[in-house]
């Protein structure tokens, strides 16, 4: 049995997305179907978008979907329909980092992400008999459903809206894990987050619940940096040019126990390791293009115990770490929902945007 969707579909690199009818194929059995209610636009999407990651076309990307399940696998125990639940990243639950609760680094993160397709090389969507590729990060949630891996998807509250919500699945995920998990930021500490978009905001938040002392934001904006004063930052410093070890001490700092990418500029990254206290952690956060490398001077990073640390998806075990989210949204210390601004799904190309002027730092597209 064949399930009709919209979906909006990319059919050439760096192209805008037309929504047209697919046919969605039966869950596996250890998959689910799942009635998109809302999808976050995310940077990731983006990149793939522009074929800075190799993703065959025509494809459906999207992978901050929230909504209800609709049908399930024969083997799927964790949900049943009619269950809300929010989606986030593959794993193949076998591997040494899945089975040690680590499923960000799994080893077959890239191939169950990005891909396109399940393992066995077949897709869920197709269009007029041919086939269209699906399972972007295990869900390819800019449709109104999407068939998920069940590992995939974490059971949503039924009292929040699901709308607010999808954005948990990847961009809130990852700033926070940034902070919580990865880099597991101390109170009392200083935190410097370059970037103050979706992640870097996030990554401020959960500065903030951590307890950290002094929490730098950097940006080009000054509309994003006076919001991060809202979210949590102490100290916003407009990025001017001058290096960051400059401008923290304009701002009376001396440097910092960590420091958190979000932008991706090599520059940045290099003066943000040169502003590490000893014992600091420079974490690694953005979307960074193959082939781009950081140096750096290797008595400085060992003599002062310093370190640099590869972030993938805030090292997170979404179903533990997603209903810790919420918990602390509901207690008013994670209120992401401001970063949000919805658009009908119809109107996704002006979602994508507003997204990338900087207009919208989370645009959401809602289905229903
Ligand atoms: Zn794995
Ligand atoms: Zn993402």
């Amino acid at each position: 049995m064949k399930f009709q969707a919209q979906a909006a579909v990319l059919r050439e690199p760096a192209g805008k997305m037309t929504i047209e009818s697919v046919d969605v194929g039966e869950p596996m059995e250890n998959e689910v179907l799942v009635e998109i209610a809302a999808c976050g636009i995310c940077h990731t999407d983006m990149v793939m978008r522009d074929g800075h990651l190799p993703i065959p076309v025509p494809v459906v990307l999207g992978h901050e979907g929230a909504g209800h399940v609709v049908a399930v696998g024969s083997a799927v125990t964790n949900v049943k329909p009619g269950d809300p639940v929010i989606m986030s990243f593959a794993s193949c639950g076998t591997c040494p980092s899945c089975v040690s609760h680590d499923p960000a680094y799994c080893h077959e993160f890239f191939p169950l992400n990005f891909f396109a397709k399940r393992s066995d090389g077949s897709t869920a969507l197709s269009a007029q008999g041919q086939p269209v590729h699906s399972h972007i990060f295990g869900q390819s949630a800019f449709a109104t459903h999407a068939i998920a891996p069940a590992r995939n998807v974490v059971k949503a509250p039924a009292d929040l809206p699901l709308n607010r919500l999808a954005p948990l699945g990847c961009g809130i995920q990852t700033g926070a894990g940034a902070v919580l998990n990865s880099l597991n930021v101390q109170a009392g500490s200083s935190v410097l987050v370059m970037g103050a978009g979706a992640v870097g905001m996030a990554a401020i938040m959960a500065a903030r619940i951590a307890g950290a002392q002094s929490i730098i934001a950097l940006d080009l904006s000054q509309t994003r940096l006076d919001l991060s004063r809202e979210l949590g930052a102490t100290h916003a410093l407009v990025s001017d040019g001058r290096p960051v070890s400059e401008l923290l001490r304009a701002a009376g700092l001396s440097g910092v126990d960590y420091a958190i990418d979000t932008t991706g500029v090599p520059a940045l990254l290099s003066q943000a390791l040169m502003a590490l206290n000893a014992r600091g952690v420079l974490g690694l956060v953005a979307a960074y293009p193959p082939g781009v490398n950081l140096s750096a001077e290797l008595a400085y990073l060992m003599s002062g115990g310093r370190r640099i640390q590869g972030i993938v998806e805030g090292s997170s075990d979404p179903q533990d770490f997603i209903p810790k989210l919420i918990a602390y949204h509901r207690r008013g210390l994670l209120p992401f929902d401001r970063l949000i601004e919805f658009f009908p799904f119809s109107a996704i190309n002006e979602a994508i945007e507003a997204g990338e002027s900087g207009r919208v730092i989370k645009p959401v597209v809602t289905m229903t």
